[in-house]
């Protein structure tokens, strides 16, 4: 009877892995999972590598249907079985066609450290950055199995390069925080992250955070009150039809040239709000009394068609 039972679980066993063999992973999950009952029974050992297959074939069927593991919580599963699960190597399907025996430890590190940057990048929490790193790091130049999928990396990278990436993110959001006050405090900040972002070729992202970069080192002087100002979001260009004769008039009197762009001049942000908002109070003053007269007009036009139609039934016509 009992080896009659054995023989029914090593065939459910093997139904299962060839069920993952062939990707699909939906099935996969519920064979493992059907399975972990019997295992209690049987083969005490094999229940948590089980557990362990059950959970990350559902993280397997997200990707095959283009779900984020992360946004779907598959991920968040597949990690809290780490306490409980004992190093070993499995036989296992990972994204990418992937089939082979791998360590449990090392998709548990990946996915810790996956989520972690995760974190970071939601929360602004830098101690989930440097956790992330470490683990990262640790995995070093082997290629991860699911950064393709998951929203913090999304690109076929190795853990050296996804360390990187967290160092970058990390450091963009201490730039973002000073940014709008002290943007010389953010600058080096923004330094480290796109050189990070470069050695981990990143250069869409990089040439983007370096834009940033430009502008946060900008310095304009204010046309109007003559204020030095930095960031590129503390000022504006105005259009202000400047002439060469004024663009003469700084070079003689050796004023600073920072205070005019082309034909433009350069307001800092509380000059051109003011501007903009008196002008804003005016235009609104002249729009409703124009809006008056109309009103005015329309209803006299109105008075004047009801006479007209009055004497026109008066005559009978
Ligand atoms: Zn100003």
């Amino acid at each position: 009877m009992s080896k009659k039972k054995r023989d029914k679980f090593s065939k459910k066993l093997d139904d299962a892995e060839n069920t993952a063999r062939i990707r699909l992973f939906g099935k996969a999950s519920k064979k493992y999972a059907g399975l972990i009952k019997s295992a209690h029974a049987l083969e005490p050992t094999m229940v948590d590598g089980l557990q362990f297959l059950s959970v990350l074939y559902l993280v397997n069927e997200d990707i095959s249907k283009k779900n984020d593991p992360i946004v779907s919580g598959s991920f968040y599963k597949l990690c809290q079985l780490q306490p409980s699960t004992k190093e070993q190597s499995l036989p296992m399907a990972l994204p990418g066609g992937i089939f082979g025996s791998f360590e449990t430890n090392r998709v548990f590190a990946e996915v810790t450290a996956t989520l972690k940057m995760d974190e970071g990048m939601s929360t602004g929490n830098q101690d989930a950055f440097n956790e992330a790193i470490e683990i990262f790091l640790q995995i070093g130049n082997a290629p991860l199995y699911f950064s393709r999928y998951v929203r913090p990396l999304q690109s076929r990278i190795t853990g050296s390069r996804a360390a990187l990436e967290c160092e970058a993110r990390s450091q963009i959001l201490k730039g973002a925080a000073l940014a709008d006050i002290y943007p010389n405090a953010a600058i080096p900040h923004y330094m480290i992250a796109t050189r990070a972002l470069r050695a981990a070729r990143k250069y869409n992202v990089e040439s983007k955070y370096r834009k940033i970069l430009i502008g946060l080192r900008m310095v304009r002087r204010c046309w109007i009150c003559g204020r030095l100002v930095q960031g590129a979001n503390h000022f504006k260009n105005m259009d202000a039809s400047v002439t060469g004769y004024f663009e003469y008039i700084l070079k003689e009197n050796k004023e600073d040239l920072r205070v005019i762009d082309g034909s433009a001049i350069v307001a800092c942000m509380p000059c051109s709000a003011a501007i903009t908002t008196e002008a804003e109070r005016i235009a609104q003053i002249y729009h409703d009394r124009l809006s008056r007269e109309i009103a005015i007009l329309k209803s006299e036009i109105q008075n004047l068609r009801s006479k007209i139609n009055q004497m026109a039934g008066v005559r009978g016509l």
